[in-house]
């Protein structure tokens, strides 16, 4: 490898560790984090970091892995492993920042480091396509800006590389000092200054002397005066400062924003002569990125003709992976945006966790790694596409078609994208999940487009990290050992169906429920294997019950003696879950039938009963709060009886969403958690802590100007009394938006601008009221998302989000992000 490596020796002593047993030689050239994926475990590292989860109890699995390299604060283990080097530090992400630290400054590469509240990642990626023809780069993968995420991208740093560009994120007082030891950047740019992260500041002034620490060093700082009004000029940061700006004096001074046809052109002052420059987007953020990157690119010293030639080639960067419905029942997960190991390995981790197709292939371009041999690359792939799982292989372009020798696997090569075109037809894909992963040259858009379904203009998107932290958000609520089941009935709440329970199977859930039986069929023929609670179990599918291991919930003794007769004489112990009622009274056995209830069960050894619970009817609601604890009370002493005869133990359960956030006392032995899941939780205010899974798009279909007296719609219900304009979207009540939001009453966002409907809603779709904006066919629209929440339209109509969201109708197409 020419990647930097360190003796363990050497590594002790960048930890400056006084006492330190070495049990085995080891050159370090991996750090790991993440005992799951180990490529090279003789040459790699181990971090028990204290994360979400302790590390610590993950440094059995990394030992069986092969990792004999170990970095830990417990000293509980300093010897539990003989043959293990276990380097003991006070804190290990500390360590690994100084690891990283000493990996940056063992080469004199240019860097430049980007802080600010919006843009770091665009710009960074942006600099990366603008400056990449002229010097090697290594720069941050994704958004890996966080004290860890800047510490794994500095280790990447090797001798090849003679510019690195790299963001820092804060969102606390004090976290950027780390962050600029390590970077210690050259050339410092400050995007801008929001509102991100404004709560964790006392003002914006703290917050932008937080992020200036990390220029504190730099020798050319480019910066808007916008946004460092509050600070004097003389106190700002860099020998030498480059600034823009649209409002006021500045080295490049913006006179003019033209928009024509979907891309700007913009003019400027620069050393007293008018430049200008293309910037091939429309929206308002790209524009700003791209003035930051244009002052870049002139304050390093390249002509305006220069940087107008190169600013226009840039190209949209869209950091997320995206599942979609391919062609031949196949999943796809698209991701051309960059082609380098780090993010390859990322994707991977996302192919390996889709269990829906026991196949899975990778179309992966050449990897644009300037400077690495070709083996070593290739060489190291293999390895990566072994320990992932990958089971076939399509390589495009020379460089890995010369590296064929190398794969293990089912593999075929094509020397360009156009030859895979070419032979596109002789290429079968049939009921297996495809990962494209190509350089941006490569063009795999025009891949992507052979192999997924075409989506209709109308989606729901699903980020499946906001659903993770959510459900990590519950997580942390709950007492040690207390387990989780996921409520995924109605598909995910509307969400999804596998997709959802994959991720939630991938977090380690202990139970998922479904309310009906073909909803656990569907989840496990798409691979998903924990146990699956079914909760309204018709006695017509018992046969397929049991065929897909199901778990039925028995809600009275008439289905508990049908289920009984069902099951062969043979069978023993199949899992049943008890429905208590306790006040709901919808279903579930009263406390007068438990006798008869024991009596059955005690008679038959075919099933155990694997828990018993009941549902909390108010628990968001403080008006209800002394029904809750009476529930509770009920349950509690009806699961007692139970207990007293059944003599062995089952889970308790009685907690929902808002019983978790807002009932600590109800956690029992397990929470079921839904709602929560997908953002919303009426037991907190405003879903504090919370994030967005769920956006719901559309797009305009046409866009008409409207007299005074003419009508829109059906029945003559809409109209515009001063004339005006109208905008047809193309979602409608069979798509889940109700008619109830006709008329005014539903509102949509166009270019961030609120909206609201006129006349009826229509089958398929309505009509918007956009007199006075600047509006076109093509347009997307927004349903909803963070801004003008689910919550929001469920307050409009009347209703609640639960309804809002399992409304959307199956034909609206789901597209899964992972970041
Ligand atoms: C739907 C459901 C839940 C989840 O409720 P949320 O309020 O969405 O968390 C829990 N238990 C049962 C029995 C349910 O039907």
């Amino acid at each position: 490898m020419n990647n930097s490596s360190f003796s363990i020796g050497q590594i002790a002593d960048i930890f400056e560790l006084k006492s330190f047993d070495q049990k085995t030689k080891a050159i370090i050239d991996k750090l790991v984090i993440d005992s799951r994926i180990v490529t090279a475990p003789e040459s790699s590292l181990f971090f028990a970091l204290k994360a979400k989860r302790d590390g610590h109890t993950f440094i059995e699995d990394a030992y069986r892995n092969g990792i004999r390299n170990f970095v830990i604060s417990d000293p509980g283990y300093l010897s539990a492993y003989p043959d293990a080097n276990m380097l003991m530090v006070e804190d290990v992400l500390r360590a690994l920042q100084q690891l990283a630290r000493a990996n940056r400054t063992q080469y004199a590469l240019k860097v430049i480091g980007i802080t600010g509240s919006n843009g770091k990642t665009i710009v960074k990626e942006w600099l990366y396509q603008l400056l990449a023809a002229d010097f090697n780069i290594i720069r941050s993968p994704k958004s890996f800006n966080s004290q860890l995420g800047v510490a794994l991208s500095l280790w990447e740093i090797d001798a090849q590389h003679n510019l690195g560009i790299f963001e820092a994120g804060i969102s606390k007082p004090n976290e950027m000092d780390a962050l600029a030891d390590m970077i210690r950047p050259e050339i410092g740019i400050l995007t801008n200054l929001g509102e991100a992260h404004a709560e964790g500041f006392a003002s914006n002034l703290e917050k932008l002397k937080e992020k200036l620490k990390l220029f504190k060093h730099v020798k050319l700082f480019i910066y808007s005066p916008d946004y460092t009004q509050e600070i004097d000029k003389q106190a700002l940061p860099g020998k030498r400062r480059f600034s823009w700006s649209i409002r006021q004096e500045a080295d490049l001074r913006i006179l003019a924003v033209e928009p024509i046809e979907g891309q700007n052109q913009i003019r400027a002052i620069y050393k007293h002569a008018e430049i200008e420059c293309l910037i091939p987007f429309s929206d308002r953020a790209s524009i700003e990125n791209g003035i930051i990157c244009w002052a870049t690119l002139l304050a390093l010293g390249y002509t305006p003709q220069e940087a107008d030639v190169r600013l226009a080639k840039l190209t949209r960067v869209s950091m997320r992976l995206e599942l979609k419905n391919g062609i031949n029942q196949c999943s796809v997960i698209d991701d051309s945006y960059s082609a380098d190991i780090p993010s390859l390995a990322i994707a991977l981790d996302f192919l390996n966790l889709q269990n829906q197709h026991d196949k899975r292939t990778l179309i992966l371009s050449d990897l644009h790694e300037t400077g690495k041999d070709n083996e070593f690359l290739y060489a190291e792939i293999a390895a990566l596409l072994k320990q992932k799982n990958v089971s076939r292989l399509i390589g495009i372009g020379p460089n890995i078609t010369a590296a064929a020798h190398l794969f293990e696997l089912e593999a075929v090569f094509f020397d360009s994208t156009q030859s895979f075109i070419a032979n596109f037809p002789a290429v079968h894909f049939n009921n297996e999940t495809i990962l494209l992963k190509g350089a941006r040259k490569f063009e795999f858009e025009r891949i992507s487009k052979l192999i997924t379904q075409k989506i209709h203009d109308t989606v729901l998107q699903i980020d499946l990290n906001a659903l993770a932290g959510n459900l990590q958000f519950y997580r942390n609520k709950l007492r040690p050992g207390v387990k989780v089941m996921a409520m995924v009935k109605a598909f995910s709440y509307g969400s999804g169906s596998f997709e959802i329970a994959n991720l939630l199977q991938y977090h380690k859930v202990d139970y998922l429920a479904v309310a009906y039986t073909d909803e656990g069929i569907a989840l496990r023929k798409g691979g998903i294997s924990v146990p699956i609670m079914v909760m309204s179990p018709e006695p017509s599918a018992f046969d397929a019950i049991v065929r897909y291991k199901l778990e039925p919930e028995i809600y009275n003794l008439d289905i508990l003696e049908r289920f009984l007769d069902f099951l062969d004489a043979g069978t023993t112990d199949y899992p049943i879950h008890l429905k208590i009622d306790t006040g709901m009274h919808r279903l579930g056995f009263e406390e007068a039938e438990l006798a008869d209830l024991l009596k059955v069960l005690s008679a038959s050894n075919r099933v155990k009963v694997a828990s018993a619970f009941s549902h909390l009817v108010g628990s968001d609601d403080e008006i209800h709060d002394d029904f809750t604890s009476y529930q509770l009370r009920r349950f509690t002493a009806m699961a007692d009886e139970l207990s007293a005869v059944l003599q062995y133990p089952f889970i308790r359960h009685i907690s929902n969403t808002s019983g978790v956030s807002r009932h600590p006392e109800a956690q029992l032995d397990m929470v079921r958690i839904g709602i929560g899941l997908y953002g919303f939780d009426g037991g907190l205010a405003g879903n504090r802590g919370l994030q967005t899974v769920a956006v719901l798009k559309t797009t305009v279909t046409q866009v008409k100007p409207i007299k005074a007296a003419e009508t829109i719609g059906y029945s003559r219900k809409g109209s515009l009394p001063n004339g005006g304009l109208i905008a047809t979207v193309k979602i409608g009540y069979a798509d889940g938006y109700s008619r109830a939001f006709g008329n005014g009453v539903g509102k949509m966002l166009i270019n961030g601008k609120a909206v609201s409907t006129v006349g009826v809603i229509c089958m398929d779709m309505c009509m918007l009221d956009v007199t006075g904006l600047d509006v076109k066919a093509g347009d997307e629209v927004i349903v909803f998302n963070e801004k003008l929440t689910i919550a929001d339209l469920a307050n409009q109509i009347g209703t609640i989000p639960y309804e809002i969201l399992t409304n959307i109708s199956q034909r609206v197409k789901r597209v899964y992000f992972y970041e």
